[in-house]
């Protein structure tokens, strides 16, 4: 069951694995933007000056690839303006002061009887609960919940394999949790109409297995320990080796008949479905040798990160490397005002000294980098192709497939920034295409 390539970076897992959720408080602002998804941006449904409860909906879209925002403290707008935002842009978002008492709006009340509710209902509850691929994808869940009609859809696949290093909060959800993901799970199951799913768990996490396997009460519903590599959690990689089915480029999971889904995004989907609460908060890890105590945690969405790393005590040593997500296929931050969106699973700081700043040097053409993609790509020639702008050429040989996983850049003994390369490269392709 192990798929071709990856690589083993030092997981340092147990820095946090074993630290049980801890609520933070509701900060004293928040920052909601108004884009925290794939798909068209949000328009602002509250002006500076209005009152909100946590759960209201404050940004909206007609459009169908999109999902409402929801003010996740009460309090008061006091602002509309452009924030740091995790992508390292400014990004408008609405400025919420917290009147620090957490009402909730009158819309957010448990819904009874939710295992009867219709496909189209689950559909519709999940789209204005604003619900979003929580792995980091952030792609709208209700839109994979209505594939095309010629899409043949049977199988749901739950990623709970969290492959990248430090990371911790899919582990603790997994064991403090695994009710909820399962509710999750039967509830997308009936939105889908299959009858099958599989779960996939890195085997480090035997704990997040067991009281999963524990709690999944289904006999078509599979809960698979899988071997530890990374870049295991990336979806075509963790469909090939639950399903064997390939997903070919440029095409999706529901091509190949399958939708797929984190463990973070089920809890959500049962909170929405049978709370009746929109996604207001998220849990992540807050971790790295920068932070004094690290920790997972519950947090608004919309709380700085400078307020996160408060809470876990603060800095330790003089921070120099501050990641939204974990080293691998995080996005490194040039400032700790950033806020977390709904895609967000981590936040994670290295004080100096952590590493020694890689030196590049010249390609010695070792081939390290071809050998652990995943995806079968030449990342030596690709970085090459771009570095000499032959951006078409790079198109020919694959750089779209390319998913920025960081395997070729971590093997390689000349410490190339290949990832880097390749991430510039894309953007160049996917720009020409756009024109
Ligand atoms: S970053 Fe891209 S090229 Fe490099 S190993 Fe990952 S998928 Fe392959
Ligand atoms: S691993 Fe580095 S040095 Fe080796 S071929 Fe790839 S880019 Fe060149």
């Amino acid at each position: 069951m192990a798929f071709y390539g990856g690589v083993h970076p030092k997981y340092q897992k147990e820095i946090s694995c074993s630290k049980p959720f801890e609520s933070m408080p509701s900060p004293e602002i928040v920052h909601i933007f108004l884009s925290q998804h794939i798909g068209a941006p949000c328009t602002q449904t509250v002006e500076k000056g209005d009152k909100v409860f946590a759960g209201q909906k404050v940004g909206e879209s007609e459009a169908f690839v999109s999902a409402p925002v929801h003010s996740s403290v009460s309090g008061v707008v006091v602002d509309v303006l452009p924030k740091p935002h995790p992508s390292g842009l400014l990004s408008p978002a609405i400025v919420i002061q917290s009147d620090g008492q957490d009402k909730l709006h009158k819309s957010v009340k448990p819904r009874k009887n939710f295992d009867k509710l219709s496909q189209e209902k689950i559909i519709e509850l999940v789209r204005e609960a604003g619900i979003v691929g929580m792995g980091g994808a952030m792609f709208p869940t209700h839109v994979k919940l209505c594939p095309p009609e010629n899409a043949s859809i049977d199988t749901l696949v739950v990623n709970g394999a969290e492959c990248e290093p430090y990371l911790t909060c899919d582990h603790r959800l997994l064991v403090e949790e695994s009710e909820k993901i399962f509710s999750g799970m039967k509830i997308l199951m009936k939105a889908l109409g299959v009858e099958k799913a599989v779960v996939g768990i890195e085997e480090n996490k035997p704990d997040g297995i067991k009281a999963l396997s524990e709690a999944v009460e289904d006999p078509f519903i599979k809960v698979v320990s899988l071997p530890v590599k990374y870049p295991q959690g990336a979806e075509k990689i963790l469909v090939k080796v639950l399903t064997g089915r390939e997903i070919p480029t440029g095409k999706l999971p529901l091509d190949s008949g399958v939708v797929v889904e984190n463990v973070g995004t089920l809890a959500a989907v049962h909170e929405a479905v049978a709370s009746g609460k929109p996604l207001i908060e998220r849990s992540l890890t807050c971790t790295g040798s920068g932070v004094t105590e690290p920790k997972n945690l519950r947090v608004k969405i919309g709380t700085r990160m400078k307020d996160i790393i408060a809470y876990c005590g603060g800095y330790k040593g003089t921070p120099e490397r501050l990641f939204v997500g974990g080293p691998m296929m995080g996005i490194a931050q040039p400032t700790d005002e950033a806020s977390i969106i709904k895609g967000n699973n981590g936040v994670t700081v290295f004080s100096r000294g952590t590493f020694q700043d890689p030196e590049e040097s010249p390609c010695i053409r070792c081939g390290k980098c071809l050998e652990v993609c995943p995806y079968t790509l030449v990342p030596f020639y690709l970085a090459s192709l771009v570095e000499a702008g032959k951006f078409s050429r790079a198109k020919e040989w694959g750089i779209l497939d390319c998913m920025e996983c960081g395997a070729c850049g971590f093997i390689c003994p000349a410490k190339r920034f290949l990832v880097q390369r390749l991430k510039y490269g894309k953007a160049k392709v996917m720009e020409a295409g756009r024109k």
